[in-house]
């Protein structure tokens, strides 16, 4: 069975350690039995040590640089997030791009490194554009340099628009059918850059305001995969909510 994926993208939160070592022990005990959803915890890196994945919770880091080792100060390589248990990566977040001046080219090196690495990513592309547009097509194409066929299946595409990210100045939530023209659109590029049968094999998720009350019609009428809530996944008991959510129905 393939599994709806679930992703929590805790940004820079929560405050301290003993509030996130709480939040991920009450997560674990939520998700103990759930069958149709895995559930990925994306925690600030300092929290990752501490943090275990399990087989039915999967950790996540946010961001990671290229290599394995080396003169690169303050940075975190992909081998150091696997050698700590951790699954996946987010890349190519739009908050990156805004505070950290990250371009499309350096997305592309840590993509490639984290794939070497052994590490899933979880592939971010959105606009501030309501319509999918030449920006995600850059962001795809340019991101994906030397990526190789057989590896799209290491990845997860988020459609993130960025005026529907719940931080951003006018947002607006997303229909489930704009995030179904979201995954569309993705697909075709996909479908250009490698194959039909790759583009239509790729998993594609959503995320921007994901909660319990929605994310059931982004999957269902949305045709997503999953979803990458942000905000609503500092709460433990609603992120619990969304999972449960989506594994009753
Ligand atoms: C995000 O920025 O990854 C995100 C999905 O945030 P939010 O759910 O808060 O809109």
């Amino acid at each position: 069975m393939v599994k709806i994926i679930i992703i929590a993208n805790w940004k820079m939160n929560p405050a301290t350690l003993t509030e996130a070592k709480r939040n991920f022990e009450i997560i674990k005990k939520g998700v103990r039995n759930i069958k149709k959803v895995e559930p990925v915890i994306c925690a600030p890196f300092i929290f990752l040590p501490v943090l275990k994945a399990t087989n039915y919770l999967k950790l996540g880091a946010q961001d990671c640089f290229l290599g394995e080792r080396g003169p690169f100060t303050g940075e975190v390589s992909p081998k150091q997030l696997k050698s700590l248990g951790v699954g996946y990566v987010i890349l190519g977040h739009s908050e990156r791009r805004k505070h950290s001046g990250e371009l499309t080219e350096l997305v592309n090196r840590k993509i490639i490194a984290a794939l070497g690495a052994g590490l899933k990513v979880i592939f971010c592309v959105g606009s501030e554009t309501k319509k999918p547009g030449k920006e995600m097509r850059y962001q795809l194409k340019t991101g994906l340099k030397g990526v190789k066929k057989q590896d799209v299946a290491k990845l997860v595409f988020v459609y993130e628009p960025v005026w529907a990210i719940s931080t951003s100045k006018n947002k607006v939530v997303a229909t489930p059918q704009e995030a179904l023209k979201g995954g569309l659109y993705i697909r075709d590029i996909l479908g250009k850059i490698f194959d039909e049968e790759t583009a239509k094999k790729a998993k594609i998720i959503y995320g921007g305001s994901v909660d319990s009350s929605n994310i059931r019609g982004f999957i269902k009428e949305g045709k997503m995969a999953g979803g990458l809530p942000g905000a609503a996944s500092l709460d433990p008991h609603e992120f619990i909510r969304m999972v449960k959510a989506v594994d009753e129905s």
